[in-house]
C-alpha cells in the first residue's frame, strides 16, 4: 500500500536543502559508490551501541556486493508477482536465505518464506519485506521494465508491475543476510528474515500469523520488529519518526437491497441505486459534521455497483467503501455512522426487515504505531549514516496502511520501527521541485521508480537498524 507522503507543499518539513536543477547532486556519504572517501565520523560513546567497525564492516561487504544485487533486483523488477502468488520471488528469497546458512520454512501463509540465523543469545530481531506487486502497468520506460501481465482470482488478465518497490525491500533484505553472514562473528542474536506476501492486500502478513507463525513454524517471537518502505523523496533521505505513523484502514462493503422493477414504474419498486447515492453523500457528513475537526479521518467510495440496463431497477447495489483512522474510537464512530445512515435510509423508504442494507467487514488493519525508544535508539547510527538533517523524524504521520505490524499476531511486547527509505532518484526529484511539484511520482503510479543508488543504500540501512537492535538487548 503505502500511499505517498500525503502532507501539502506548505507543511513540506523537509528542510533539507535540495538540489536544483543543474546544480550538481551531492550524495550523501553512503550513496556515493566512492569507497576511498573519507570514514563517516566515529560514533559517540554511547553504551552498547552498535560497534562503529562492525558497521564500517557490514556496509563494506554491501558495496562490494553492489553489482550483484542490483542484478537480483532488476529480475525481481522484471518478473512482478501479485499478492499470495509470490512464487518465484519466495523461490529468490528460500535460495538465497538457504546458501548462507538460514533454517528456511517456505509456504507460510499461502507463499510466506522465513529465514532463521540463530547466532548465540539475546536478541531475537525479526526484519521484514514485503515482496508483492500492484496491478498496474509499468511507463517507466526503464529498459528492466515489466512487461508481465496476470491474473487475479476472478480470471480478469491485468498487468503487473512493482511500482511500490517491494522488488527493493526484498532486495535490501538479501543483500544485509549476506553481509550481517559475513560478520556473524562479531554480533549475537537470533535473526529472522521474513519475505511476507500479499501487503498490497493488507492480507499478507496476518495470514502468516494466522497459519502458525509463531506456534506451528515454531518462529521465535521477536523483541524488535524492523521495517522499510521505499517512498517518493530523494535517495539518501529517511523518515524514521515515533509513534503513530500509518493510518488504521477498514475495508466494507455496504449492500443496499430494493425491490427491482420496470424503469417507467419507479412507484412498484424499491430503487437501491437511490439509497446508494443518498448513502453515499450522507456517509460525508461523519466526516464533517460527527467527528471531532482535529482528529484525522477518511472515508472514501471506491466503487458503486448497480444495475445492467438503462430502464430496468436493479434489485441491488452494492458500495465499497475504505476507512483510515488513527484511533479506535474514530473508526467506531466511522463504522456506527455507516450503519445508522443506512438503517435510516431504508427506513424512509420502507424496506421490510429482510430487505435491510448489509454490511460486510472485509478487513481491518490497525495503525502502525512506531516504539519511541528503539526508533530514538536506531536513528543515531542512522543519523550517523545520512547525516542528521537526512533523517526525518518529525515527518507527518501518513494516511496511507501497511500490514507490517500485523506480523506481531497478538505479542504485544514486540517493538516496531517502520522506516520510509527515499528512493526518488535525486535528480528527478530536483526535476520535479523546480516543476513545482511535491514529489515526481507516488508509489503505485506507472512512472514509479527506484534509484539504483538506493539499492545498496537500503540494504546498508536494514543492517544498521539491524545491528543496532542486535545491540540492544535491554530495551
Ligand atoms: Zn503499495
Ligand atoms: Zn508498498
Amino acid at each position: 500500500m503505502q500511499e505517498q507522503p500525503g502532507v501539502s507543499p506548505e507543511h513540506d518539513p523537509m528542510s533539507i536543502p535540495y538540489p536544483s536543477q543543474g546544480e550538481t547532486v551531492t550524495q550523501p556519504e553512503s550513496v556515493r559508490r566512492d569507497t576511498a572517501a573519507p570514514a563517516a565520523p566515529a560514533p559517540a560513546a554511547g553504551a552498547g551501541h552498535a560497534d562503529a567497525a562492525l558497521i564500517a564492516k557490514v556496509k563494506a561487504e554491501i558495496d562490494a556486493d553492489a553489482a550483484r544485487l542490483t542484478g537480483i533486483f532488476k529480475d525481481i523488477h522484471e518478473h512482478p508477482e501479485l499478492g499470495f502468488m509470490e512464487t518465484r520471488t519466495a523461490d529468490i528469497v528460500a535460495r538465497e536465505l538457504k546458501a548462507l546458512g538460514f533454517e528456511v520454512t517456505t509456504g507460510i501463509g499461502k507463499t510466506g518464506v522465513v529465514g532463521i540465523l540463530r547466532n548465540g543469545d539475546d536478541p531475537t530481531v525479526m526484519y521484514r519485506a514485503d515482496m508483492d506487486a500492484n496491478a498496474v502497468e509499468e511507463a517507466t520506460g526503464l529498459p528492466y521494465a515489466s512487461k508481465v501481465r496476470g491474473h487475479r482470482g476472478d480470471g480478469k488478465e491485468v498487468p503487473v508491475g512493482h511500482m511500490c518497490g517491494h522488488d527493493a525491500h526484498v532486495t535490501w533484505m538479501l543483500g544485509m543476510a549476506k553481509a550481517l553472514v559475513a560478520a556473524k562473528a562479531d554480533w549475537h542474536g537470533t535473526l529472522i528474515l521474513v519475505g511476507q506476501p500479499a501487503e498490497e492486500l493488507g492480507a499478507g502478513a496476518k495470514a502468516m500469523v494466522d497459519d502458525g507463525l509463531y506456534e506451528r513454524y515454531g518462529v521465535p517471537v521477536p523483541d524488535y520488529l524492523y521495517g522499510l518502505h521505499t517512498a517518493p523523496l530523494p535517495t539518501g533521505t529517511l523518515i524514521s519518526g515515533s509513534g503513530a505513523r500509518m493510518a488504521g484502514t477498514d475495508l466494507i462493503d455496504v449492500t443496499f437491497h430494493g425491490i427491482g422493477g420496470h424503469g417507467s414504474s419507479p412507484q412498484t419498486t424499491k430503487d437501491p441505486i437511490i439509497m446508494a447515492a443518498l448513502a453515499i453523500v450522507e456517509y460525508q457528513m461523519i466526516i464533517s459534521r460527527a467527528i471531532d475537526p482535529q482528529e484525522a479521518a477518511v472515508l472514501t467510495v471506491g466503487s458503486v455497483q448497480a444495475g445492467n440496463d438503462n430502464n430496468v431497477i436493479p434489485s441491488e447495489a452494492l458500495v465499497k467503501i475504505n476507512l483510515r483512522w488513527f484511533k479506535p474510537a474514530v473508526r467506531e464512530q466511522l463504522v456506527k455512522g455507516i450503519e445508522n445512515i443506512n438503517r435510516s435510509i431504508a427506513s424512509a423508504y420502507g424496506l421490510p426487515d429482510h430487505l435491510l442494507p448489509t454490511m460486510t467487514m472485509k478487513g481491518s488493519v490497525p495503525p502502525l504505531i512506531n516504539d519511541a525508544s528503539l526508533v530514538e535508539r536506531i536513528n543515531v547510527p542512522l543519523k550517523r549514516e545520512l547525516g542528521e538533517q537526512r533523517v526525518l523524524t518529525d515527518f507527518p504521520a501518513l494516511m496511507g496502511s501497511e500490514d507490517c505490524q500485523m506480523l506481531m499476531g497478538d505479542k504485544q511486547s514486540i517493538k516496531l520501527a517502520y522506516l520510509q527509505v527515499g528512493t526518488a532518484p535525486p535528480k528527478i526529484f530536483a526535476q520535479a521541485r523546480a516543476e513545482g511539484k511535491f514529489i515526481p511520482f507516488s508509489n503505485h503510479n506507472p512512472d514509479y521508480q527506484v534509484d539504483l543508488d538506493a539499492i545498496p543504500l537500503g540494504a546498508k540501512l536494514a543492517a544498521v537498524g539491524v545491528l543496532e537492535m542486535l545491540a540492544s538487548p535491554t530495551l
